[in-house]
């Protein structure tokens, strides 16, 4: 068993709203320089910026996963990770097939372009980012689980675009391995005022949409072994793998 430090919700400059300098270079710059072990690309909506920066993650002996913050009807943010090209590629079909296609307007909502290494502009996504999906959470559930992928809702204690926003509670019979829950909010205190159960497992990550925010918040896994599927096992609290109690506002 080992400790691994994880920031698995970061934005690259693909977000509409992430900031310019979050190309795949340099959010693995930063990520190496503060020594985490595991990160994740969740853009809005898309998996684009996956390859390249685990690539170049790789390079730093950093494991990145594929994932993307998926927005579903009800317009809560969902984190859906994935490990193999394939998926990504499932996930990805998935997404553009179901989105609700609404032109980007750049001035407005910002840039939504993919980069190379050389930080060159390979294409400009021209469709919104950041619009729902027409699949409920649900359906997005079922279909991540169907591939094989991590399924977290993110940000649940969050007054936008949360579990707890839209819905008003966590739907008992929804699948998830886990809970994305920010800094701002202790576990005791959501569970207080949400009564799941108590063998529910939280991560914190950064959603860093800026660079100085990558790693500002993370998670500590205790992995049998730094893969994928031992991520999910501690998600799950299972295989002995697990999450580090988290450290409380
Ligand atoms: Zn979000
Ligand atoms: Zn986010």
């Amino acid at each position: 068993m080992k400790a691994y430090r994880a920031d698995l919700h970061i934005h690259t400059v693909l977000s509409p709203c992430a900031d310019l300098e979050m190309s795949p270079v340099n959010i693995v710059k930063r990520a190496a320089e503060l020594g985490l072990d595991i990160i994740a690309i969740t853009d809005h909506n898309s998996t684009l910026h996956g390859p390249l920066t685990r690539r170049l993650a790789e390079d730093k002996g950093i494991f990145c996963l594929f994932g993307a913050e998926v927005n579903t009807r009800e317009e809560i943010h969902c984190l859906c990770l994935v490990d193999t090209d394939q998926q990504r590629q499932l996930l990805q079909s998935f997404i553009e097939k179901n989105i609700q296609r609404i032109p980007n307007k750049p001035d407005v909502f910002g840039y939504q372009v993919e980069v190379n290494e050389a930080e060159e502009i390979i294409q400009e996504v021209d469709y919104l980012l950041h619009a729902a999906l027409n699949k409920s959470i649900d359906e997005v559930s079922e279909f991540i689980f169907s591939i094989g992928g991590i399924f977290v809702p993110a940000h649940v204690d969050r007054p936008k675009y949360s579990i707890t926003s839209q819905l008003g509670f966590v739907p008992p019979n929804l699948k998830y391995h886990a809970l994305e829950i920010s800094k701002n909010t202790k576990v005791a205190d959501f569970l207080k005022s949400n009564p799941i159960s108590s063998e529910i497992r939280f991560i914190r990550n950064s959603d860093a949409h800026y660079l100085n925010q990558i790693g500002l918040v993370a998670t500590e896994f205790s992995l049998v072994d730094l893969s994928f599927a031992s991520i999910a096992d501690a998600l799950k609290g299972q295989n002995g793998s697990c999450i580090s109690p988290l450290i409380e506002a």
